[in-house]
C-alpha cells in the first residue's frame, strides 16, 4: 500500500556528538541501550482504518518517529514497517452501523491517516502494508505453524496454540488467570469450546456469511489480527540470518502489549525459533480532561478536527511530546493553549538578530532524547535558552539549533 509523503530531515550540526539510544524494554521492564548497528530494523503496529486518527494513535506514532529520527541522526538507516489491518471484525461492525461499505470506509480512513501523519511531519514507512494484500503471505505463515504441530481447527476456523513457546506469558508479566480477562475483553474469546487452551488465538476465520473472504489453502476467509502483524514483520523487515533476534524494536500503545505482542512473539518463536523483537517498546495512553479516551465511551479527540478547526499542527506534536512516552496523560485545552504559549515563546527567541549560545541546549536535547525519548527535559532546555536569549543574552547559531529540533523531534522553527 502507498505510504505517505516523506519528510525532509536535517542533518546535525558536524560537532554534535549522538550517543547510544536507550529505551525501556517492556519485556525486561528495564532500561535498555540498543545495540550498536548500521541498520535497525523497526516495526509498528498501524490502525485498523475505522477511527483514524485519534490522539492515542498520533502519540504513539510520534514516540517511533522521535525513535527513527534519532537512529537516523546516529548515523544508521532505519528500515522501517506498519501495517494496516484493512480487515477485522472492528471494521466490519464499524461499517455495518454506519451503513456504509467496508471498504470504502478502511479506503476513507488510510487517506486520513495518510494526510494526519503528513500534517504531523511524522516520517513514513519504506512499507506500508495492508492485511488485504498480505493475505497470502498470512497464509504462507499459518502453513508452516501447523507443519509445526501449532494449529488446530474449530469447525472452519483455525488457533494457534500459545503455549507452543515456552516463553508465552513473559512480555506481558501478566497472570493466566489475568490474560484471560484481557483476552475475553479484547475478542479473545477463551471460553469458545473446542479450544485446547483458552489463550490460543485466532489465525485463519473462514468466511461468513455476507462478510468478505479471500481463497486461501485454509479455504476461504480472513486473517486473524496477531498472525497479520507476525508474517508482515518477519517478511518485510527481512530478519539477519545469524541475529539472536528477527528485527530490533517491535513496538505500539501498551494496550498493544497483551494479548496483541505476547501472541506475535509467540508465533514468530515457532516460526523463526528466535525472539522478535530485541527490544519491545510501548507508548501509553492519552486520556481527554480525566477520563480514559476510548471508542466506547464516544471522547475520541482527533488530529483532523483540531487542524480543522485552525490548530497548527506542530502545536499538536509539542503537546504530544510535552510529557514522557510511558507516562499516561490526559489531554486537553489547557495542555493545547499551553504548547500554544512555549511555542511562541520559542519562536519570538528565534526572532532576534542575535541568539543565546546554542551548543549546550543542543547537547542537552540530545542528551535527553538518548534517555528513554525524555520529551519534557529536551523541552525545558530549550525553554531556558529561550528565555536567556529574550534576556538578551548572544552568541548562538539559529541555524544549528534548528537543525536539532528539526532532525530529532520533528519540529521546525
Ligand atoms: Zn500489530
Amino acid at each position: 500500500m502507498k505510504s505517505w509523503a516523506e519528510v525532509a530531515i536535517p542533518k546535525l550540526a558536524g560537532n554534535l556528538a549522538v550517543p547510544t539510544l536507550s529505551l525501556t524494554n517492556s519485556k525486561s521492564m528495564q532500561l535498555e541501550a540498543l545495540q550498536e548497528k548500521n541498520l535497525y530494523r523497526m516495526y509498528v503496529c498501524g490502525i485498523t482504518p475505522y477511527d483514524a486518527t485519534h490522539l492515542g494513535h498520533a502519540a504513539t506514532y510520534l514516540t517511533f518517529d522521535l525513535i527513527n529520527r534519532y537512529l537516523r541522526a546516529s548515523g544508521a538507516e532505519v528500515s522501517y514497517v506498519q501495517n494496516i489491518t484493512d480487515i477485522d471484525d472492528p471494521l466490519l461492525e464499524r461499517a455495518i452501523r454506519d451503513n456504509v461499505d467496508w471498504e470504502k470506509l478502511a479506503t476513507s480512513q488510510i487517506d486520513l491517516f495518510r494526510s494526519d501523519m503528513i500534517n504531523l511531519r511524522v516520517i513514513p514507512p519504506q512499507n506500508y502494508i495492508g492485511a488485504v494484500e498480505a493475505i497470502d503471505l498470512v497464509s504462507e505463515a499459518i502453513t508452516a505453524l501447523e507443519k509445526a504441530g501449532t494449529i488446530y481447527a474449530i469447525d472452519k476456523d483455525l488457533y494457534f496454540k500459545n503455549y507452543s513457546s515456552n516463553e508465552f506469558g513473559l512480555l506481558s508479566h501478566l497472570s493466566k488467570l489475568q490474560m484471560q480477562e484481557i483476552f475475553s475483553q479484547r475478542g479473545g474469546n477463551p471460553t469458545l469450546p473446542g479450544k485446547t487452551d483458552p489463550l490460543d488465538c485466532l489465525v485463519w476465520m473462514a468466511q461468513r456469511p455476507n462478510e468478505p473472504g479471500w481463497e486461501s489453502p485454509h479455504g476461504k476467509g480472513r486473517p486473524g489480527w496477531h498472525i497479520e502483524c507476525t508474517a508482515i514483520a518477519l517478511k518485510y523487515l527481512e530478519p539477519e540470518l545469524d541475529a539472536n533476534t528477527c528485527i530490533d524494536i517491535q513496538g505500539g500503545g501498551s494496550d498493544l502489549i497483551f494479548p496483541h505482542h505476547e501472541m506475535c512473539a509467540s508465533q514468530a518463536r515457532v516460526l523463526t525459533g528466535k525472539e522478535l523483537a530485541s527490544t519491545y517498546v510501548h507508548s501509553a495512553m492519552i486520556g481527554l480532561d480525566g477520563e480514559k479516551m476510548s471508542k466506547s465511551k464516544g471522547n475520541l479527540v482527533f488530529v483532523s478536527t483540531l487542524v480543522n478547526s485552525g490548530v497548527d499542527p506542530m502545536v499538536i506534536r509539542f503537546a504530544l511530546l510535552s510529557q514522557h512516552y510511558r507516562k499516561d496523560r490526559m489531554w486537553s485545552d489547557s495542555l493545547l493553549q499551553e504548547a500554544t504559549v512555549r511555542i511562541a515563546k520559542i519562536r519570538l527567541a528565534f526572532e532576534a538578530s542575535s541568539i543565546a549560545p546554542t551548543d549546550a541546549v543542543n547537547a542537552e536535547i540530545v542528551a535527553a532524547l538518548s534517555q528513554d525519548l525524555d520529551t519534557p527535559r529536551a523541552f525545558y532546555a530549550l525553554e531556558m535558552w529561550a528565555e536567556a536569549s529574550i534576556g538578551g543574552s548572544t552568541g548562538g547559531s539559529a541555524q544549528e539549533l534548528k537543525q536539532t529540533l528539526d532532525a530529532l523531534l520533528g519540529l521546525a522553527f
